[in-house]
């Protein structure tokens, strides 16, 4: 019950981000190979998201913004499961609190797509008067989320918001991360009504490719493969590392634990540290890095606007990363 009461939606949800990640988090386990999304003022006055993943069955609209509903999980008291994934059944619960909500979607049975609008967790009319049950339209297979108004029931909030532009990178720069994790999934990212502002990838496009569209052409060229597994702390880690050649103003860490975009400033500090010695002209390095990590060792209390984890054996694990990476940038040091 704590955990319940504790857990209000715009204390998930602080920022338009946020609401993405758990959208495209859920585009993703559904399958989807391509997710296309649209942003109206950073984010605040619309946040789109069109996927072509499995879709929502028609009887399940009714709950789908309850709390705790999730498909996810066959018992919810698999606790462990939940440290990987964040607080499981809240993201659209969350959001349908403050913001309008509106879910149109097709299974690949279901001879139509259905289109519902929320509010407060419950299905609402679209227009006072009208029914709120979900009513049929036309779509294809897949799901598409409308998340309007964001915060206009949480004025405090909503004036804290500067700048549309701020929030629109703070987009950007997550589908960014996404779209370099999820290969095989085409992502486009745009603002509306202005096709030149954002980003695309095409499904096909190899995980280099991903890194020179979205990020560095200059410095998918100078990437090595790298992985990292150790049995004893139950992990295994894969991805791309910059090489001794090259450097970037910034450290750029796209770090995935689980398949979740995280941060970790444990790990980027040991990284720096260890490309220190093989840049010696105080560049930094690029790092895509996806970590697997038995759930059971993630830490359960991560919040989910906190991208900031914690894991078992951080430290042995950390050591580990930083000796092959130290034994990768060895080997092609010229
Ligand atoms: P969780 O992802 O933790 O289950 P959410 O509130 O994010 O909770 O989503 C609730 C449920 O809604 C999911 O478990 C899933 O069944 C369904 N769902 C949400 N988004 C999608 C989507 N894009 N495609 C298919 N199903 C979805
Ligand atoms: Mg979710």
């Amino acid at each position: 019950q704590d955990v319940v009461n504790k857990i209000a939606a715009g204390e998930i949800i602080v920022a338009p981000v946020h609401a993405l990640k758990e959208l495209i988090e859920n585009a993703v386990d559904a399958g989807s190979t391509s997710l296309e999304i649209l942003v109206k003022d950073g984010g605040l006055k619309l946040l789109q998201i069109t996927d072509n993943g499995h879709g929502i069955n028609r009887d399940d609209l009714p709950i789908l913004c309850e709390r705790f509903t999730t498909s996810k999980l066959k018992a919810f008291e698999d606790l462990t499961s939940i440290g990987t994934y964040g607080f499981r059944g809240e993201a659209l619960a969350s959001i349908s609190h403050i913001a309008h909500l509106t879910v149109t979607t097709k299974t690949q049975d279901s001879s139509c797509a259905w289109k519902a609008h929320y509010a407060g967790s419950k299905l609402t009319p679209a227009k006072p008067g009208q029914s709120a049950d979900p009513k049929p339209c036309a779509g294809r297979q897949g799901t598409q989320i409308t998340v309007e108004d964001l915060f206009y029931n949480v004025p405090t909030r909503r004036r804290a918001f500067r700048s549309a532009s701020e929030e629109y990178a703070k987009i950007l720069d997550l589908v960014g991360r996404y779209a370099v994790h999820c290969s095989g999934v085409a992502f486009s990212c745009k603002k509306q009504g202005d096709s030149s502002s954002g980003l695309s990838v095409t499904s096909n496009a190899s995980t280099i490719d991903r890194i020179r569209i979205l990020h560095n052409s200059a410095v998918a060229n100078e990437l090595v493969e790298f992985t990292a597994a150790n049995e004893r702390w139950g992990f295994k880690s894969e991805g791309y590392i910059s090489n001794a050649n090259y450097s970037v103003k910034r450290t750029v860490l796209l770090l995935f634990i689980n398949h979740r975009s995280v941060e970790s400033s444990a790990i980027k500090k040991a990284v720096e540290h260890t490309y220190a010695s093989f840049l010696p002209k105080g560049g930094h390095p690029f790092i895509y890095l996806s970590l697997e990590i038995d759930p059971a060792r993630v830490d359960v209390n991560v919040h989910p606007t906190k991208r900031e984890v914690n894991f078992l054996n951080e430290e042995e694990i950390i050591e580990v990363i930083c000796e092959e990476i130290k034994a990768s940038l060895a080997k092609i040091d010229t």
